[in-house]
């Protein structure tokens, strides 16, 4: 059974416009199994962030993409001398969006930088071939398809067939715990084809919107559907201190971005001070990183 609602609606996510091969689809599914290989079953959903915190070699930053005229909704990119990958997140959109955002580009990560490419800005509804697979690799790692057959088995064993009600029930829950958006969870559960009685999508492909902004003042939607993030910025005060101090990003920079991260004065003023009292004249390509950085 196929889901209606990749004709009748934009959606946020765009999966198979472009279809893939089930050699490509397969492909994907195994190496969304082989990253959470120590997570099995269990929720990666806000670990995202210390999880890909500790990959070598790979940054991430929250960024305020609002003043680019087209959606992006995160963007990856490696200059060819640095070893170092940036993930920037976009912070304005919510927190169950940055997380899948942060497992889409992981996919780039693995599969499009190490063959040469720069960089991506990443709009996930895009019908780009490059767009589609990742999407589908951040929905597999998110979502892994023994915990939708367990979830349908449990639902099957209290009421004995899958009906509208404990439909929309199952992807509130898979939702909540294993942080995905409401529209990837349905679009994961009707990939999978995990049950067979014909149920009626049409009500959750047209109510997915209202559903979303009526779970916004609910726990734990409503920290889920906000954007802030607390999962991110403690490391990115860090990271942007410690590039401040080496000398790697101006005093302008510095105080731009810290700015951005809502730092207050008498802190960005005592790492003026520290920074004053030392010098440290270390130059990387990491300066030229930053200063387009700034202005992706
Ligand atoms: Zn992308």
């Amino acid at each position: 059974m196929r889901s209606k609602f990749l004709i009748n609606m934009t959606p946020n996510f765009e999966f198979e416009k472009l279809r893939l091969s089930e050699q490509e689809k397969a492909t994907i599914k195994k190496l969304a199994k082989e990253e959470r290989a120590s997570y099995g079953i269990a929720p990666i959903g806000r670990d995202i962030f210390s999880l890909m915190n500790s990959k070598e070699n790979l940054k991430i930053i929250h960024y305020d993409f609002k003043n680019t005229s087209k959606n992006i909704d995160a963007m990856i990119y490696k200059y060819p001398d640095s070893v170092y990958t940036w993930i920037l997140i976009n912070k304005n959109k919510p927190l169950i969006h940055q997380i899948f955002s942060l497992a889409h580009e992981y996919f780039h990560f693995k599969k499009d930088i190490p063959n040469g490419i720069d960089g991506i800005p990443c709009d996930f509804h895009s019908t780009n071939l490059r767009e589609i697979k990742a999407n589908r690799f951040a929905a597999e790692f998110l979502l892994p398809t023994e915990a939708i057959s367990n979830a349908i088995e449990n639902i099957k064993i209290k009421n004995d067939k899958i009906n509208e009600l404990n439909y929309l029930y199952l992807i509130l829950e898979l939702s909540s715990r294993y942080c995905i958006p409401l529209d990837v969870c349905h679009f994961r559960i009707q990939d999978e084809k995990l049950y067979d009685t014909k149920i009626e999508t049409n009500f959750f492909d047209n109510q997915i919107q209202n559903i979303t902004n009526f779970l916004k003042e609910k726990d734990p939607f409503s920290e889920l559907l906000s954007c802030d993030n607390n999962y991110i910025v403690n490391d990115n005060i860090k990271l942007l201190q410690t590039l401040f101090l080496e000398g790697k990003i101006t005093e302008s920079d510095f105080i731009e971005m810290a700015n951005d991260l809502d730092l207050n004065e008498p802190f960005i003023n005592s790492v003026i001070e520290q920074k004053n009292s030392q010098y440290i004249d270390e130059d990387t390509d990491e300066d030229e990183i930053f200063t387009n950085l700034r202005r992706p």
